[in-house]
């Protein structure tokens, strides 16, 4: 906490008047938050942490995903060897990616899907990835009214997108908390994303299967939404097909159909198919699921279920080594202080980009081996 118990956190102009000299009391309850620190104080070890989540303990998974999504190294580590005890415990969920414009009906949707599913006894989990929310403080999934019913359902698990970091940080948090998940029962996965930027990307590449959302009546101009994300969906749906824009979104599912028809058919085989919903009135929902279903069914039955997983592992690992490879370079005090000096060098056209970079990576790994 950045603030002493007491002292005023600096304000933003604000329609109440604050007179000066005059204490404000704290809003929290310093005891009880004493209290409440001591408890959390001591660190549970790997093993509790993972038999809690073996045992389906919704307290300790979010504890652990904490632990995820904490920058202390030693939470880093503790987080690293749960994750490889669950790891034989995890992979057999359907792993379901969602995405679409904000105000498609991501949410609202994923409150009926869920719904639907947990009739069908299957236990959910709600993951999202927001790489944004760091600054906007959460935009998806970080509004707790959002999602009312699934949030207090027992067999729903939902878990806002890590605030914190670059895409591939957030993308890292969200693939180690689908690892928990998995191990603590959830046997199907959402992962929400806001279908604007480059995290679908991200998000594909950990899931099964990919739904696009869609709205009627926006025309070609496919709603901001970019040719590759349309490609690299499995499945579609026309969201808000509901009172007066039932007719209209029967034929966007048609234009969006022969839309996706252009397209090189996937390796797989599979032909993305275009549906209809209302999130709002749960209709076409169940369609939505037998989609996947029929999809999980034909790619298990050629192979290409897996080697799709497959292949999201090897990137996976090339990612990882990239990202730790940037993250050791970039934090390297020596490195740190010769890239002041090279940029400098830099300003005054003393040095090529190249050959500066040239030098900091030898000496990164040449002058140093590996540190
Ligand atoms: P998100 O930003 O994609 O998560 O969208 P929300 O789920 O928050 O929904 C945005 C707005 O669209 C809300 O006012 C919803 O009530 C509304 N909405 C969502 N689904 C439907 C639907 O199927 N039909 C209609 N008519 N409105 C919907």
């Amino acid at each position: 906490m950045k603030n002493q118990p007491g002292q005023q956190a600096p304000r933003t102009p604000s329609a109440l008047k604050v007179n000066k000299g005059i204490p404000q009391p704290s809003s929290l309850n310093e005891q009880a938050a004493g209290n409440f620190r001591l408890r959390r104080k001591p660190e549970l070890s790997a093993e509790t942490y993972v038999r809690g989540i073996l045992d389906g303990d919704r307290v300790l998974l979010s504890r652990a995903i904490t632990l995820i999504e904490s920058s202390l190294k030693s939470h880093y580590e503790l987080a690293q060897r749960i994750i490889e005890y669950c790891i034989p415990y995890s992979g057999n969920s359907l792993r379901i990616g969602i995405t679409g414009v904000p105000g498609v009906g991501k949410s609202t949707f994923i409150e009926a899907f869920g719904k639907h599913l947990i009739e069908q006894d299957h236990r959910i989990a709600v993951l999202a990835i927001d790489p944004s929310s760091g600054i906007s403080r959460g935009s998806i999934l970080g509004d707790k009214t959002r999602m009312e019913t699934l949030s207090v359902d027992e067999n729903a698990f939902i878990r806002p997108s890590p605030s914190a970091g670059s895409l591939g940080g957030v993308a890292r948090k969200t693939r180690e908390t689908i690892i928990l998940c998995e191990a603590a029962g959830f046997d199907i996965v959402l992962v929400e994303t806001v279908g604007v930027g480059q995290s679908e990307t991200a998000v594909h590449s950990m899931v099964d299967f990919f739904l696009l959302l869609m709205l009627a009546g926006a025309g070609d101009e496919l709603q901001g939404i970019k040719r590759g994300i349309i490609e690299m969906c499995d499945g579609m749906a026309i969201n808000k097909a509901d009172g007066d824009n039932l007719n209209k979104a029967g034929a966007a599912r048609i234009q969006y159909e022969n839309a996706l028809h252009l397209f090189p058919p996937a390796a797989s085989g599979w032909k993305p198919q275009v549906l209809t919903c209302s999130a709002i009135q749960k209709t076409g929902i169940p369609e939505i699921w037998e989609m996947i279903l029929e999809f999980k069914t034909k790619m298990q039955a050629k192979g290409t279920f897996q080697s799709r997983r497959m292949s999201q592992e090897k990137h996976r690992m090339h990612n990882t080594i990239t990202e730790t490879l940037k993250e050791r370079f970039y934090s390297d005090t020596i490195i740190e202080k010769m890239i002041k000096e090279a940029e400098d060098k830099l300003a005054k056209q003393k040095i090529t980009p190249y050959q500066a970079a040239r030098q900091l990576l030898d000496s990164y790994f040449n002058d140093n081996k590996l540190r």
